[in-house]
């Protein structure tokens, strides 16, 4: 990795100290001030409601042996519950590099709060006649900050939702793309006429996402200009055709020149995927895994494989790429399957492109400005030492040009767990995810497009969800808006930190040398940097392992032990030759001085540490602390304690 200018020393960012309870808890009186005024706030709301109903619950019960044995016993029960939340993981801390999880932002944590009591339900707008409408802004909030149109006078406009995290966002995904791809083929099994409709099931599977979109157009028009028993007909016939109405056995059936679609995804990609797969009933055989270099998707072997595919009559529903892989943070060239995707177009054969960026979507925010435009590499580079590669700036760029995305507001959103969203460029295809057969829809405008979404349980798949989370991300995305000026602020302070990771992780690669051989395997791309150990003697990837083992017992959680024996917390992932690549094995493998021929049963992968840098605190100003220096201090103890006890293997 290149190194550009180093960037102008940072300011100490204010508006920083105000955005998180903090590692001490520094903010307590801000966030105790608030809780108190919006409870108090809310009881006046109940009061407010009727005032004239008198109060049901006795002003004297509180001093009956029934209430008082009952609030004793709910004491008991909530103390002993904080008593054993203390054994909790410290999120919160600095000494926490583990996975992808770090304190919470204070406006979602105190919107959160303030919206519990409400108990608002987001499946539909008559429980949640405020939040549910919080929840489709969130959509577009994220739409922009992608690069998706997000004007919602638009008809082709973008819709997002939230779902319980990233896992189900990549099920929707998967279930929009079948829902466009297989709407065609229903519509020429029901022989609807004069809409000019594709000549086969090949081609009808593989029309473009505009094509498609455009299709669903001419076939809602033509259902508007029907009277009103012949489109009941109409779409009850389209209806018994559908993928949704048959299963994936019964339309495959009725098709049987079309094959069964594949999902092409890279090795890297976070085990959702498989259960997606499977959730939808094409199964993982269907899953079709493709090389990396460097961790990061291979575009070549991407080409390659669409063009075979291309040849053999093998639909393929979707392609994905990751942008910041869960165990390597690594960020796949989304511009080289765009570009794969307009090979295979020449060829006929067309698929949805899915983005899953769970873990580094918002990263996306280090690329906005606040017009919404995008920056350019020079000026995003210019606040980093390595940040971003020409590849990585190209990989945010062409997030414009897929077609969903999946990102995770509780991991780099900084938000309570519960929150994942998924965000398709064109919510028209939406309509075919509905319960109801309704997508006779018409009308533009903003004020169309949110009714419609205020029925947000038709087209999820979940059915009762929090208003709370919606609530929680709204306030964070408005308090601090998705461009480099304000979200920006915490990818920017924690990839720096990644920044001085990485460079004082290669410093200590020289000074442990003597001791032991420690590599960073592969480049960080997002604020995830890996570290490779071998001890001198050892050569053997089972003895490295057995190395990696033990140091990983200092850095996991064990609530066996107090938490403050811990020093630090990271976390432990794997390399396998199959993930990696022949070359890049080798290559890792040579710098550590282990031998290739030493992979085998027993150790058919190397266990690596992992580092996840989200804490904003990690360069502490204030006190002239780094922890990212105290960290590495504990490692060189650490690995020397474990050199003076018994050997490796
Ligand atoms: C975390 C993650 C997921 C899964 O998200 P959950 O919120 O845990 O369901 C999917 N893909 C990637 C790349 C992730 O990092």
């Amino acid at each position: 990795m290149s190194a550009h200018d180093a960037p102008p020393p940072e300011p100490r960012d204010h508006v920083l100290d105000a955005c998180f309870l903090g590692p001490y808890g520094e903010n307590n009186a801000l966030l105790e001030k608030i809780l108190v005024e919006f409870l108090r706030d809310h009881v006046y709301w109940r009061r407010n409601f009727h005032p004239e109903d008198p109060p049901a619950i006795s002003t004297a019960a509180a001093l009956h042996p029934d209430y008082l044995a009952f609030e004793a016993r709910m004491r008991r029960e909530l103390h002993q519950l904080s008593a054993v939340l203390k054994k909790s993981v410290p999120f919160h801390s600095p000494r926490y590099i583990g996975h992808m999880a770090s304190d919470l932002l204070l406006p979602g944590l105190a919107a959160q709060m303030l919206t519990l009591p409400y108990n608002p339900n987001n499946v539909t707008e008559d429980v949640a006649p405020v939040t549910v409408d919080m929840e489709v802004q969130v959509g577009l909030q994220l739409a922009r900050m992608l690069g998706y149109p997000h004007d919602p006078t638009q008809s082709a406009c973008a819709f997002g939702h939230l779902t319980s995290g990233g896992t189900l966002a990549n099920y929707q995904a998967l279930r929009l793309a079948l829902a466009l791809k297989a709407f065609p083929l229903a519509l020429r099994a029901a022989q609807v006429p004069d809409l000019d409709l594709p000549a086969d099931d090949w081609s009808a599977f593989n029309l473009s996402h505009a094509q498609g979109i455009a299709l669903l157009d001419r076939w809602q028009q033509w259902l508007v200009a029907q009277s009103p028993q012949q489109r009941a007909d109409w779409l009850a016939r389209v209806e018994r055709e559908r993928i949704e109405q048959r299963g994936i056995a019964g339309f495959f059936a009725a098709h049987p020149d079309l094959k069964v679609p594949r999902v092409l995804a890279p090795i890297t990609a976070h085990y959702s995927w498989s259960k997606g797969l499977k959730l939808l009933g094409l199964g993982r055989d269907q899953l079709e895994l493709l090389p990396t270099r460097g961790m990061r998707l291979d575009a070549d072997a991407l080409r390659e494989r669409v063009e075979q595919l291309a040849r053999e009559h093998i639909p393929v529903l979707m392609a994905v790429a990751v942008l910041g892989s869960t165990e390597y943070g690594t960020i796949d060239p989304i511009d080289g399957v765009i570009a794969a995707r307009e090979r295979a177009r020449a060829l006929g054969l067309d698929f949805a492109v899915h983005v899953d960026a769970a873990w580094g979507g918002y990263l996306a925010t280090l690329f906005r400005n606040e017009d919404g435009s995008l920056r350019s590499r020079e000026e995003v580079a210019g606040e980093f030492s390595y940040f971003p590669s020409p590849p990585i700036h190209r990989a945010f760029e062409a997030l414009a040009h897929t077609d969903s995305v999946t990102v995770d507001p509780h991991k780099l959103g900084y938000l309570p767990f519960g929150s994942g969203a998924f965000v398709c460029r064109d919510h028209r295809a939406v309509a075919l995810l509905g319960e109801r057969a309704d997508y006779v829809f018409h009308g533009d405008g903003k004020a169309d497009y949110m009714k419609r979404y205020r029925g947000l349980g038709q087209f999820v798949p979940e059915g009762s969800k929090p208003g709370a989370a919606a609530a929680a991300v709204y306030v964070v995305h408005k308090v601090l808006p998705l461009d480099h000026v304000h979200f920006g602020r915490l990818p920017r302070t924690t990839v720096r930190a990644t920044e001085i990771f990485y460079d004082r992780a290669r410093r200590f690669t020289q000074e442990i040398a003597a001791r032991m051989r420690v590599r960073v395997p592969f480049e960080p791309d997002s604020n995830l940097v890996c570290l490779a150990f071998n001890p001198h003697g050892n050569a053997t990837v089972a003895g490295a392992n057995a190395f990696v083992r033990r140091l990983y017992e200092e850095l996991r959680t064990d609530p066996g032990h107090p938490l403050q024996l811990k020093e630090f917390f990271g976390s432990i992932t794997s390399l396998r030759p199959e993930l990696v690549g022949a070359t890049q094995t080798a290559s890792i493998l040579g710098e550590l001085g282990l031998d290739p021929a030493s992979f085998g049963a027993d150790a058919d992968r190397l266990l690596i540490l992992r580092h996840t840098l989200m804490n904003p605190y990690l360069i502490d100003r204030e006190n002239d602390i780094s922890y990212i220096e105290l960290y590495f201090d504990f490692l060189a103890r650490s690995i020397a304690a474990l050199g003076n006890a018994a050997p490796a293997v």
